[in-house]
């Protein structure tokens, strides 16, 4: 392997590690060794295979301290949510699919006059995955635990600005006896390893979570070569915050949703529609609480809200705030650039808010940091068009004291989620996924997941 990468730490811009660069050649050989293991791996009962899952998930437990720094050094997010959520969530996830597997229907009988029928569910083979930088351990457990547990190999390329936590998630897999093959990881950028993944003519299935743009073309490719894909992209989602509800625990809590891992977080809400009678209350509440935010390398114990992953990423949402201001936005708290104490060199940003028409870039479009732009609402059905004006459809929240009312609007609001007086609501078991420019291909986390990765082949024997 000749190319190297270099690994940065955003809290601080210094090296962190140089880190091999896989292409084609090396994903050519992680596709073999996954071919190579994957008739043992799938002629394992699953109660013998989630033996072995749970042995791996034991192992990532026993690292999980390493694990949590590994992440907020590479991604540059608080020590305490890597800690509290990265970690632990995605060690549940991978444990959550080794136990569904034991308990699914495998072989389902069909009622079929005069034939005996039946459905014999049977993994796909070697399963391709390309993950983004925002929560690279999360995301590889999330994607990879109900593929292995449904008895396929895999092949993993994670972010190639993100890639500590992915490969050191299979050192430890190797450790604790997952057989070798059955989790390959290889660093590369998209362009290379990531291009050489999608389109690898001896991959049964692809997965890819990342951006609507690079999502297009996996898909395309995928679509070129009949594999099926499942496609997890990003949003830009929005919040309807009724006049009935505790406005200084709305506010508080929507402040966090853009503070969470520095906004750089695919569901978040980020359009945030305010009843007029509460908006300059609410806007009076989150300003101060945005303001109070501690901003601080995310290996620092009491540190709200990290760096970005990236100067690129800063240099990101930059643009967008000056585009967006450009076009007739108003600030209502100014962003921009900010260099905590002994970290000069970090890619830090402090948290934004617009507000102006619903036609700007910054309301319509993606901007992955910690920026939030308001609107006024009067009345529930013009709240709910603006909510769906956009082609995204990851997810959305409602706030309000009148539980009727918020599931009426819940139920149309079109995503693949919609939250009721909460935003970013996580657990294994359920479902979590994509409408429209947000993705598609069924989502993650659910039993339906599970069966994604099982082809259905139909035995049938005519009676006589
Ligand atoms: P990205 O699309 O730029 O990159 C994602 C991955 O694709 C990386 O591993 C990259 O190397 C690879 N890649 C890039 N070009 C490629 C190509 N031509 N062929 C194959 N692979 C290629 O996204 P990002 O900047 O890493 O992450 C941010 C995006 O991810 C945001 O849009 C965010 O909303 C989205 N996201 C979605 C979810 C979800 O569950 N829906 C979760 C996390 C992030």
């Amino acid at each position: 392997m000749s190319a190297t990468g270099k690994v940065v730490n955003p809290s601080d811009g210094s090296l962190l590690a140089e880190v091999a660069l896989g292409g084609a050649a090396e994903i050519n050989l992680a596709v073999a060794a996954a071919e190579k293991a994957f008739l043992a791996w799938a002629a394992l009962r699953p109660n013998e295979r989630a033996v072995l899952l749970h042995r791996f998930a034991d192992a990532l437990e026993k690292h999980s301290a390493e694990l949590a720094q590994l992440e907020s050094l590479d991604v540059g997010k608080a020590i305490a949510a890597a800690e509290g959520f990265d970690v632990p969530f995605g060690i549940q996830c991978l444990r959550y699919f080794a136990d569904l597997s034991t308990t699914a229907q495998y072989s389902v009988p069909l009622a079929i006059k005069n034939i005996e029928a039946r459905t014999w569910r049977v993994p796909y083979g070697v399963c391709g995955f390309i993950f983004p930088w925002n929560f690279p351990f999360t995301l590889l457990c999330w994607g990879v635990a109900p593929a292995l547990a449904a008895g396929n190999t895999v092949v993993v390329k994670p972010s190639e600005v993100t890639p500590l936590s992915s490969l050191f998630a299979a050192k430890i897999a190797a450790e604790a006896g997952l057989p070798r093959g059955v989790l390959n990881v290889v660093n590369g950028e998209g362009a290379n390893a990531g291009a050489a993944l999608s389109s690898h003519p001896r991959i049964k299935r692809m997965s890819f979570t990342g951006s609507p743009e690079v999502g297009k073309k996996i898909g395309e490719v995928c679509g070129r070569n009949l594999v099926p894909c499942k496609l997890e992209l990003g949003c830009k989602g929005a919040a309807v915050v009724f006049d009935d509800v505790d406005v200084d625990s709305a506010a508080t809590q929507l402040a966090g949703a853009i503070t969470l891992n520095t906004g750089q977080v695919c569901c978040t809400a980020t359009r945030w529609m305010i009843h007029e009678k509460i908006y300059d209350r609410f806007v009076g509440k989150v300003t101060d609480v945005l303001k109070q935010t501690k901003i601080d390398p995310g290996m620092d114990r009491d540190t709200q809200m990290g760096p970005l992953v990236s100067e690129v990423q800063r240099q990101r949402v930059l643009g967008y705030l000056e585009r967006g201001m450009a076009s007739g936005a108003r600030t209502v708290l100014d962003g921009g650039k900010v260099s905590p104490p002994d970290a000069a060199n970090g890619f830090y940003v402090q948290p934004a808010l617009l507000e102006g028409s619903d036609d700007n870039v910054c309301c319509r479009e993606e901007i992955f940091g910690p920026c939030a732009y308001l609107l006024k609402f009067k009345d529930e059905e013009a709240a709910i068009a603006q909510v769906n004006q956009l082609a995204y459809g990851l997810a959305n929240s409602v706030w309000s004291a009148d539980l009727k009312r918020a599931n009426r609007v819940a139920e149309r609001m079109v995503a693949g989620n919609s939250w009721i007086n909460a935003h970013n609501v996580f657990a294994y078991g359920l479902p979590y996924g994509g409408a429209n420019l947000s993705g598609t291909g069924g989502g993650v986390n659910s039993p339906e997941t599970f069966h994604d990765y099982l082809r259905s082949q139909t035995i049938a024997r005519p009676l006589n």
